[in-house]
């Protein structure tokens, strides 16, 4: 009989890194959530043969300071969170102090930052694939971080030929979430792009540090794309009938029975042909995710007035933090909404009121 004995430590890590490192995607979107947290206004995101040699995200934000060196890509070590309690008012993407430690685990890793007071004198940092701090050097940059991270899952010979595979699709993946992050953020210059195994870099697309979603939304798509675009204002609300939204009414005072849907959504008359994944965006509160019931909503009314078509959909739901929770998936893309059915009734009543509105149910070329 085979005898029961301790996993090795490292072992373990791997294992565990399964959870919020899957694909190309969550690396993607990890990193990038670093840089916005770290209060970047721009951020450059770069790959190499579709991120399959490399994906590198450099930004201007705040840097790393030296003390934080040692426990940077430790697992749970996060400078953003420290009680559970904190998840409730989080205002950063990032609260696990995962990502960092996966990639270790899963990848060639590695760091180069540099604070505004030591520019420009920063520190290019390597890391044992446990997490641990293995060396640092002197290097020239400017303020900010960049992180590399390369040959992921090199280690993990399955998950890797899967992930060479399934590259088309991933790559399809990848690009549709930096979509959502350039469209949404604004105040930041955000560009990406790629250079694949022979050949030229060459950027995919940018934005300029634009103040309104609707200018992000013509770097990323293009005018012609905005211009059958309608602005979407809508205010869902929750009437205090049942217990569970008493309790939020009163953790949360009376504002936070407010939602307000606001983005952009095509006109009747003028959808998009097929229904894409990638030109259709959910937000919580500017974090991108999944929303499928919503989603759903949409579609449906849309349906009922432009039946062969579907609609380009920008929608940001702005509520209370206490009216959701973000800690249900490790990606933190499912988003759990408390009383949604409710939301989603209201959401399909003002959708129809809109879509009704004469102004903008006619063709643009008729108005
Ligand atoms: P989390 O984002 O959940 O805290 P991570 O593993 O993604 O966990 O990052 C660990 C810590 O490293 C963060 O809390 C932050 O202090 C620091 N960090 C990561 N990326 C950056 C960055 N681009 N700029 C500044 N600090 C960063
Ligand atoms: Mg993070």
């Amino acid at each position: 009989m085979a005898t029961i004995k301790p996993i090795e430590a490292r072992t373990i890590h791997q294992i565990q890194s399964g959870q919020v490192i899957v694909d190309l995607c969550s690396v993607v979107k990890e990193l990038v959530e670093n840089s916005l947290d770290a209060g970047a206004t721009n951020i450059e995101v770069r790959f190499k043969n579709q991120g399959l040699d490399a994906i590198e995200v450099q930004d201007n934000g705040s840097g790393i300071s030296k003390e934080n060196y040692d426990t940077l890509a430790l697992k749970h070590y996060t400078s953003k969170l420290s009680t559970y309690s904190d998840l409730e008012s989080l205002e950063t993407f990032g609260f696990r102090g995962e990502a960092l430690s996966s990639l270790c685990a899963l990848s060639k890793f590695s760091v180069t930052t540099c604070l505004a007071s030591d520019a420009p004198k920063g520190s290019r940092l390597e890391f044992e694939t446990s997490g641990k701090l293995r060396s640092t050097s002197v290097v020239a940059v400017q303020k900010g971080t960049t992180v590399l991270v390369e040959r992921l899952f090199h280690n993990l010979p399955v998950r890797r030929r899967e992930l060479e595979r399934n590259i088309k699709r991933e790559w399809n993946k990848v690009l549709s979430v930096l979509n959502q992050y350039a469209c949404i953020q604004t105040g930041l210059k955000f560009s990406v792009s790629q250079q694949p195994n022979k050949g030229k870099r060459m950027i995919l697309f940018s934005t300029k540090g634009n103040q309104t979603t609707r200018e992000n939304i013509v770097n990323v798509f293009g005018a012609k794309t905005l211009a059958v675009l309608i602005p979407l204002d809508l205010v869902l609300e929750l009437e205090p009938t049942n217990t569970s939204t008493q309790r939020l009414t009163t953790r949360g005072g009376n504002e936070s029975k407010l939602i307000r849907v606001r983005g952009h959504v095509s006109r009747p008359a003028h959808g998009e042909g097929r229904q894409t994944p990638d030109r259709q965006m959910f937000f919580v509160n500017g974090r991108p995710c999944g929303l499928p019931q919503f989603a759903k909503v949409f579609n449906e009314v849309y349906k009922s007035y432009n039946a062969s078509q579907s609609p380009f959909i920008f929608a940001d739901i702005q509520l209370d933090t206490h009216l959701y929770d973000v800690n249900v998936s490790p990606d933190k893309r499912s988003i759990l909404l408390h009383d949604q059915t409710r939301m989603l009734d209201s959401l399909r009543e003002s959708l129809s009121t809109l879509f009704e509105s004469q102004d903008y149910a006619l063709p643009t070329s008729q108005l």
